[in-house]
């Protein structure tokens, strides 16, 4: 059902890794498509890509949203929706990539990583209004004390 959806964007490289570029011009509010991968139900997992789906559960993404990277202007969302087993009980939540702007083809998709203060890494994505570091914008006045940094 999203293949046709996901043709939308391709894998392509970026200079430290891969990245996801759109196909097409991509309207801005659109989903592009369903985040398929491993549902793991573990409260201490983490890795670079996973998404936290709430309570112990992330999600290991495959591609291609895999390689979404993070900008701290993006141009795209994770939209995660809580669905339930058609007899009513909870069932891992369904995360799907909206766009928040335009994006012109060949342009790469960036979504917010919105981390914690606590794993934080210094943010390259060049953006004139780059917090610095990938954390989410919350929990940066928490890693600059942390860190006895300043903004900028
Ligand atoms: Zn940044």
């Amino acid at each position: 059902m999203m293949s046709s959806e996901q043709s939308l964007v391709r894998v392509g490289k970026v200079p430290f890794g891969k990245g996801v570029f759109a196909r097409k011009d991509i309207p801005a509010g659109m989903t592009i498509g369903l985040v398929e991968g491993r549902v793991i139900d573990d409260p201490d997992y983490a890795t670079s890509y996973c998404i936290d789906l709430g309570g112990s559960l992330s999600l290991e993404p495959r591609a291609p949203f895999r390689y979404l990277n993070h900008c701290c202007s993006p141009n795209s969302t994770l939209c995660i929706a809580e669905v339930t087993y058609p007899d009513g009980t909870p069932a891992p939540a369904e995360v799907t990539v909206e766009t928040l702007t335009i994006i012109p083809k060949g342009a790469e998709l960036t979504i917010d990583y919105c981390w914690s203060a606590y794993g934080a890494i210094k943010c390259l994505c060049g953006s004139p209004v780059c917090r610095g570091w990938v954390v989410s914008a919350e929990e940066l006045p928490k890693l600059l004390q942390a860190n006895n940094l300043k903004v900028g």
